[in-house]
């Protein structure tokens, strides 16, 4: 019995007068999927959509009545777990889902805030997290709700009891693998990636049927590597030593660990790769495919359909995991079937997302030196002063030239997700503006240690912000607005059709905007770092917006220089839900 059958049975009929619906779950279906970002009484994918432009077309909430938002509940993930809290969560019928740091899963009423259940993963000892033992959100399919865990497993549970249906290894922890993304769901099966870029992982792409966990097929993004469909070796991602010497192929890298999109029109599922290993440039002369790219891959079977390498023989940690939005671009009168992403390295991409065709790249933020910018093919024009020097032409062969490199490696922009609004044709990017001293070190590959040959320090770029969000067309690559605050952004972006975009600080505030001209409208101090996606949703006339609150995420790990900007936030967990209420909104 759940929580709130027993709390209900004890209380009685007074409680179900209060409580007009009870929770009564209706299985996720496809349709549900694939509607996600036109249904706004539930929110069932990571992205609000399958495609993750993050709109939500509910008008209810706008730039005059936001005064109105008030808190209506705030969920406590309770225990002493208070570390960065990234997830998005997920609503339908009544029930919230949402996951916490330390892999934790919670089931609350979406109306009260009452939990009705709880997952705790028991984490082995030695996990291997790079960057804080974040979690970004579930999925949804059917009567199940799945997640990843830190130990790299995959649990399904029973959405309704939060029980254990089944688990399964994604791969071995302690070689350094791990898992924070939310999964995807394609056509019956639950697609995802794998995190430990920084540990010499392989990276690659799998999917298995969601009611089992089965794997139907595997894909891994670096080549020589041999594939897997119905549990045999299908075909190889692309040829033994074609872009990497040696045998450095082995320990490649390319970890896909921040999830992927779907594009049900393509019939294409989009997945980022992360760096290649190690950091240090000099140890893999080549391209070094599929890191740091793109890559378009068949649900179906598993075959790469198209890639795009954003930063080929990348040396400065510019993983290319960023998500790929399909979108529909009016370009000289004809719509484009395009797709964006504001890649690490500073440059916003529109590609083809039919088949990966270079449309367009422009900077994002304002001071890129590791490049003097991209060529009519997609392929950056590097400026070698600014790539970290070879140690083995050092004297001591110790430590290779140091150099200032601009973004940071944390990126201009880093995991935390973009929207793209239909509505005003415009991308919300929450951006970074810093840099790096960098410089490379000799390093061998072992298993479980960290594979980067690399040091670095953050450092900011200018003197009264780091964080940046901009709003940026996407058919000329400018810039319509700007918000800058101090602390570096962390947080994920939501925009609605009441012409509003949502996003978290470090600070502590939920903040909303005026998506057409960047006027901050509303803000709402949650008392610790918003590092968050945040979601909106419809329910009993009346609109919410909900948000996962708990200051953590790589910027206090990594952070170098910029850490000391956000020292003295407090930590936090917990999901606090607003709403517009009905006597506001009609006023
Ligand atoms: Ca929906
Ligand atoms: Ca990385």
């Amino acid at each position: 019995m759940r929580i709130r059958d027993q709390f209900l049975t004890a209380v009685g009929v007074t409680a179900l007068c209060v409580n007009l619906t009870l929770p009564a779950l209706a299985e996720v279906t496809e349709q549900d999927i694939l509607n996600d970002a036109k249904t706004t009484g539930d929110v069932v994918t990571y992205g609000l959509g399958p495609q993750a432009q993050r709109f939500s077309p509910l008008k209810t909430l706008n730039r005059d009545n936001i005064k109105g938002l008030v808190p209506a509940y705030s969920f406590s993930f309770g225990g002493e777990k208070q570390r960065g809290q990234e997830s998005q969560a997920l609503v339908k019928d009544g029930v919230l889902y949402v996951t916490g740091s330390y892999s934790r899963m919670y089931a609350i009423d979406s109306r009260t805030g009452d939990k009705l259940w709880e997952y705790n993963a028991r984490l082995p000892e030695g996990i291997l997290p790079c960057c804080d033992v974040v979690n970004r959100g579930a999925a949804l399919y059917k009567d199940k709700v799945y997640f990843g865990t830190l130990d790299a497993k995959l649990v399904a549970l029973d959405q309704k009891t939060g029980k254990v249906v089944w688990r399964k290894d994604i791969d071995d922890f302690k070689a350094g693998y791990s898992y924070t993304a939310a999964p995807i769901i394609v056509k019956g099966k639950i697609i995802t990636g794998v995190s430990g870029g920084e540990f010499g992982v392989i990276g690659r792409v799998e999917a298995r049927d969601a009611e089992t966990g089965e794997v139907v097929w595997k894909r891994p993004v670096i080549e020589g590597h041999m594939g897997e469909l119905n549990g045999k070796p299908s075909t190889m991602t692309g040829q033994v030593n074609e872009t990497w010497p040696g045998d450095t192929w082995k320990f490649g890298g390319g970890a896909t660990w921040l999830g992927g999109t779907y594009d049900p029109e393509s019939n294409l599922v989009y997945f980022g790769t992360g760096n290649p290993g190690p950091w240090n440039s000099a140890l893999r002369p080549g391209d070094n495919k599929w890191t740091a790219s793109r890559l378009a891959i068949n649900p179906d079977n598993g075959e790469i359909v198209w890639g795009f390498q954003t930063t080929p023989h990348d040396g400065w940690d510019f993983d290319g995991v960023n998500e790929f939005v399909p979108f529909d671009m009016q370009k000289d009168g004809k719509t484009v079937k395009a797709g964006g992403t504001a890649d690490r390295n500073g440059f916003f991409y529109v590609l083809d997302r039919t088949n990966g065709k270079f449309i367009s790249a422009t900077p994002f933020v304002n001071k890129i030196n590791w490049a003097k910018g991209i060529d009519e093919k997609g392929r950056p024009i590097y400026d070698d002063a600014f790539r970290p020097g070879d140690p083995a032409k050092s004297e001591d062969g110790k430590k290779g030239k140091s150099v200032f490199a601009v973004p940071s490696f944390l990126g201009g922009k880093n995991w935390m997700p973009v929207a793209y609004s239909p509505d005003t044709k415009l991308f919300y990017v929450p951006s970074n503006e810093w840099g790096m001293d960098i410089w490379n070190e000799p390093v061998s590959y072992k298993k479980g240690a960290a594979y980067l040959g690399a040091g670095f320090t953050i450092k900011p770029v200018f003197e009264d912000h780091i964080g940046s969000l901009k709003a940026i067309d996407p058919a000329s690559g400018k810039t319509v607005w700007e918000y800058k605050n101090k602390a570096p952004l962390w947080a994920g972006v939501l925009t609605t059709a009441g012409n509003l975009v949502f996003t978290g600080t470090p600070e502590g505030f939920l903040k909303a905007f005026d998506a057409k001209t960047g006027e901050e409208v509303w803000k709402f101090q949650v008392g610790t770092g918003v590092v968050a996606s945040p979601i909106t949703w419809e329910q009993d006339g009346e609109q919410w917006v909900g948000v996962a609150a708990g200051w953590g995420g790589a910027v206090p790990l990594w952070g170098g220089e910029v850490a000391k900007s956000t020292a003295g936030i407090n930590q936090g967990g917990s999901f606090w839900a607003f709403k517009l209420p009905k006597t506001v909104a009609t006023r």
